[in-house]
């Protein structure tokens, strides 16, 4: 068992958003796997296999990973902004556990700029006190979870991001999450819709929740919340360190 098998971020778009770390792995890699439009960015060259699947294989893609790399490939799994996050990495795991002795393989996994904080950075600081992250995909979890967890949340006035909020397969989903945030938070909350950060279709759009629409949101976009403090200066979007006393 001399291969190595690493899981990567490819951050959320920029090339100049791929960290060091992962641009010198790929540079060694022999097989990179991932979902088709991940794989797309990695270089073809010489001595590198290019393996692209489609996004509902996951775990066929992480079991093929682990033969490769046990196989002796210096074997690359890609996933866009980190891979610990609704991502490969768990996936990856979930593999294993079914091939245990593959336990002792050279395994890593190389941390990337995830969706959200780039997204926060480009408008502003929207996650600069406590917040959660939520992924909206009820592919793997009953939406009355993600419901419950929605209205926790926003009664523990966190910010929140969105993941997978809104798609084709499931165009309900984000006016219901709407709705319960309606239940809880003022019409004035901020929301922003941060589309395809870092690449050139870039879109950011800050709304209230009282303005926020269901098609302000797609599978390119994650959603920003802000918490009760958040608030705009100029063109920037930002929640205040401090949290004042007696607010709960
Ligand atoms: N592992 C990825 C998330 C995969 S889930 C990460 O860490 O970023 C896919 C979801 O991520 C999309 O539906 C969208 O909500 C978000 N996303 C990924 N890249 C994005 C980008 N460049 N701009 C905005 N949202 C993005």
């Amino acid at each position: 068992m001399s291969g190595s098998l690493i899981v990567a971020g490819l951050g959320p778009g920029a090339e100049a958003m791929i960290t060091p770390e992962v641009a010198q792995t790929l540079a060694e890699a022999t097989d990179v796997l991932g979902y088709i439009p991940y794989v797309a960015r990695v270089a073809p060259r010489p001595g590198l296999r290019l393996h692209p699947s489609d996004n509902r294989e996951e775990l066929d893609r992480a079991a093929q990973a682990l033969e490769l790399a046990a196989a002796g490939g210096r074997v690359v799994v890609v996933s866009s902004g980190d891979p610990g996050v609704f991502a490969m990495a768990s996936a990856l795991f979930e593999a294993l556990e079914a091939r245990p002795e593959l336990i002792g393989l050279d395994i890593r996994i190389l941390p990337g700029i995830t969706a959200m904080l780039a997204a926060a950075a480009a408008a502003g600081a929207p996650l600069g006190h406590d917040f959660c992250c939520l992924n909206l995909s009820d592919n793997l979890k009953p939406w009355a979870v993600i419901e419950r967890r929605l209205r926790l949340a926003a009664e523990a006035d966190l910010a929140m991001a969105f993941y997978n909020p809104r798609s084709a397969a499931r165009p309900e989903g984000f006016a219901r999450a709407l709705a319960v945030l309606r239940e809880t938070c003022a019409p004035g909350r901020l929301i922003t819709f941060a589309r395809a950060v870092s690449t050139p279709d870039q879109r950011l759009r800050t709304v209230t929740l009282a303005e926020a629409t269901p098609e302000m949101a797609d599978m390119r976009t994650v959603v920003i919340v802000g918490n009760s403090q958040t608030r705009r200066l100029g063109d920037w979007v930002y929640t205040p360190r401090f949290y004042p006393a007696g607010t709960l």
